[in-house]
């Protein structure tokens, strides 16, 4: 099944959006994805500055998935991501690290060929990623440049195929959508832009009952993340620790103290970005570890 862009894109996710199509659970859809700004920016000929603000982080959906209640969960296998043929970049006044020292807004086009982003004579291995996925949110809207509980603009590079995601479920159907391919991104993405492109993502989309969920999770084939979006990357990078030690020692035999010592030896506090309204942080375990405690979260 193949959903286009053309068929619906929200700039928020909202309980209140009209789903674009109605999916069982445990379906393999297509989305087609425009890049974050909507692919307005094709050459270093147009001006930054012109283009339509409005018209920004574009999320292909929603998508209503049959059975999904709030208090479920949404699980969203990334197959595969199919990306487009040039990346753009941008910088300017008052965004990113480095807003306070550039004068104007500059953009630039990367091709990409070869599993490699041409950046002027240097080649950058290609990073494939979602920066934009979620579900919609418990309460109002929130717009597709911010992150939050629900997932949105998270810009967490482990966001990848391969990956598997968990988003607490909030409104009937979940409403998920997705947008915001990068080619390449760095933890943090200093600049506030990846390498933005447009392209395609296959994900499986199942729900699970009977886990309760308060922020989004990661799998991959060697770990298990929490990630946390907050106003400050403290409290990110804490809340998504704690959240997993509590999740563990609900899980084992061991006192919270010793999980405690244990994430202290092998869990890893790691940034996804620092740019976005909020911060992003993710709390990771390696699955070993799980294993040989004997914890699993969703089975
Ligand atoms: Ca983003
Ligand atoms: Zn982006």
């Amino acid at each position: 099944m193949v959903v286009g862009y053309e068929e619906g894109i929200i700039y928020d996710f909202n309980k209140l959006h009209e789903p674009i199509r109605k999916v069982p659970a445990g379906s393999t859809v297509t989305i087609q994805t425009y890049d974050c700004f909507q692919n307005q920016i094709q050459s270093e000929q147009t001006e930054v500055t012109a283009i339509d603000w409005n018209k920004i982080n574009p999320a292909t959906g929603p998508l209503f998935i049959e059975g999904a209640m709030p208090g479920d969960v949404l699980k969203v296998k990334i197959e595969r991501i199919d990306i487009g043929e040039q990346g753009v970049m941008v910088v300017g006044p008052d965004l990113g690290v480095m807003g306070h020292a550039l004068s104007k807004m500059e953009s630039k086009i990367l091709p990409i060929r070869d599993e490699h982003v041409q950046f002027n004579n240097l080649q950058i291995p290609v990073n494939k990623m979602i920066g934009v996925i979620g579900v919609a949110p418990e309460g109002e809207g929130v717009n597709c440049g911010t992150p939050g509980a629900h997932g949105g603009n998270m810009d967490n590079k482990m966001v990848t195929e391969g990956a598997t995601l968990y988003f607490p479920v909030f409104a009937e159907g979940a409403l998920f959508a997705l947008g915001d391919l990068h080619a390449a991104m760095g933890d943090g993405e200093v600049s506030v832009s990846g390498v933005e492109v447009a392209g395609e993502v296959t994900v499986t989309l199942d729900v699970i009952k009977g886990v309760a969920l308060r922020h989004p999770m990661l799998e991959n084939e060697e770990v298990f993340s929490q990630i946390v979006s907050a106003p400050t990357l403290d409290e990110a990078a804490k809340t998504a620790a704690v959240g997993m030690i509590e999740r563990i020692a609900d899980k084992s035999s061991l006192p919270v103290s010793e999980v405690t010592m244990l994430m202290s030896a092998v869990g890893q506090s790691e940034i996804c970005q620092i740019v976005d309204p909020l911060m992003t942080a993710r709390f990771v375990v390696p699955k070993w570890v799980l294993d040989q405690l004997g914890v699993t979260f969703f089975e």
